[in-house]
């Protein structure tokens, strides 16, 4: 089976974890501070501003606490998203405002954006589909201009740029994923940005507890008498990272560059494949300034029922391809009524293909010939009328 996703882990990160096991101390300490750090120089951004996590999704809930979002509030973001997003929105006692986006890209437009805004709005929550930061910078303007909070879920972009600015940067937090079916991976982690510093040390203290001061330890070298004592300063959950995975990110972050590398000559690959096969549509090509992680790569069919017989073919001849991201203004707990026709057509005809950095050049010929297979055939059903059913 030719897999969408699939993570490059080896004897590197194995030794990496080797060193954890040798040092007697798997949970969160030196080595955690250390993958931060690393990820900081990363993201051009000093440490005081990077706090880690145990995923992603737990980082977008605390962003919403940390801006202080809650009841009365509207939060922006695009109806095709991961649904932790609108999640930790609603958790929030906010209310979730599902926005359209471009049916090519599938990231919104700053019109997108600007459409859903409403008076309660207190912040936008956008992503970078498949890795294309889009809009990101003239939406994190419009924000600036409406005193709106933005939050970037970077999980897709976590070697992505404008004008080399890293995504996750261009608004008040930005939140990373390390999933296992993420590019860089750490089995589960996240990584929280904020410009504030200040907002930074409070998510420090909101990924343990709460805690005013974190490590006994600490505080005994210190000279406090009663070093157990605690006190909270919110009531927190328990959210860290620990040395395990930070020693595989810490490996996974160094070779990051080479795994995105590979993607982009895949997208390549895939990009020629296509490009003169009637009735299919390559994701937009980036503009000049912009880079692309290449988490996603997607074609767009011309009607759904030719999206889902590509679908089924490819599965048949041990390809697996998805829709990412189911719309969220469709499912039920969130289903607004609301009427966004760029992401509709988009969640119709969208169909990604597999993209990883461990995918062989034969590998990719040979989705490319199959995907080509369908074309020509869909093409001739649809010619007679078969393919309309
Ligand atoms: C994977 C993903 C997440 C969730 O990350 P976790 O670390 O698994 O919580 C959030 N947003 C997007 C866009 C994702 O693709």
């Amino acid at each position: 089976m030719i897999n969408i996703f699939q993570p490059t882990v080896g004897e590197d990160e194995l030794a990496a974890v080797q060193e954890v096991f040798d040092s007697a101390w798997l949970g969160r300490g030196e080595r955690t501070k250390r993958f931060e750090r690393a990820f900081a120089a990363h993201i051009g951004a000093g440490p005081e501003h990077v706090v880690s996590t145990n995923s992603c999704t737990e980082a977008l809930f605390l962003a919403v606490r940390l801006l202080g979002i809650g009841t009365g509030d509207d939060v922006v973001l695009p109806t095709v998203n991961w649904v932790g997003a609108a999640n930790a929105v609603a958790a929030s006692g906010a209310r979730p405002v599902f926005c359209d986006v471009d049916p090519r890209a599938l990231n919104p437009t700053t019109d997108h954006v600007d459409e859903a805004l409403t008076d309660r709005t207190r912040a936008v929550l956008l992503l970078h589909y498949g890795g294309h930061p889009g809009h990101v910078a003239e939406i994190a303007a419009l924000c600036r201009e409406r005193g709106l909070r933005l939050i970037e879920d970077t999980a897709c972009a976590v070697a992505s740029r404008v004008r080399g600015t890293a995504c996750g940067t261009f608004g008040d937090i930005g939140v990373w994923s390390f999933d296992a079916m993420k590019i860089l991976v750490t089995g589960d982690g996240g990584m929280l940005y904020a410009r504030d510093p200040e907002l930074a040390s409070r998510a420090d203290r909101d990924t343990y507890l709460g805690l005013k001061e974190r490590s006994g330890l600490d505080r005994a070298r210190s000279d406090a008498s009663r070093w157990w004592d605690i006190d909270v300063s919110t009531f927190a959950r328990r959210s860290i990272m620990n040395d395990l995975a930070a020693a595989v990110g810490t490996v996974q972050l160094r070779r990051l560059g080479e795994f995105v590398e590979r993607r982009r000559a895949v997208v390549e690959q895939y990009d020629r494949g296509f490009a003169d096969v009637e009735g299919i549509t390559c994701p937009p090509p980036l503009p000049e300034d912009h880079e692309s992680s290449h988490y996603l790569y997607w074609v767009q069919l011309r009607d759904g029922p030719s999206r889902d017989r590509l679908a089924h073919h490819l599965y048949r001849q041990g390809v697996y391809t998805t829709f990412r991201y189911p719309l969220l203004h469709r499912i039920a707990a969130y289903d607004s009524g609301a009427s966004l026709p760029g992401a509709e057509h988009a969640a119709e005809v969208t169909l990604c293909l597999p993209l990883h950095q461990a995918l062989s050049d034969s590998d990719v010929a040979e989705v490319v010939r199959l995907v080509r297979e369908h074309a020509a055939h869909d093409v001739a059903l649809a010619s007679t009328g078969e393919g309309l059913r």
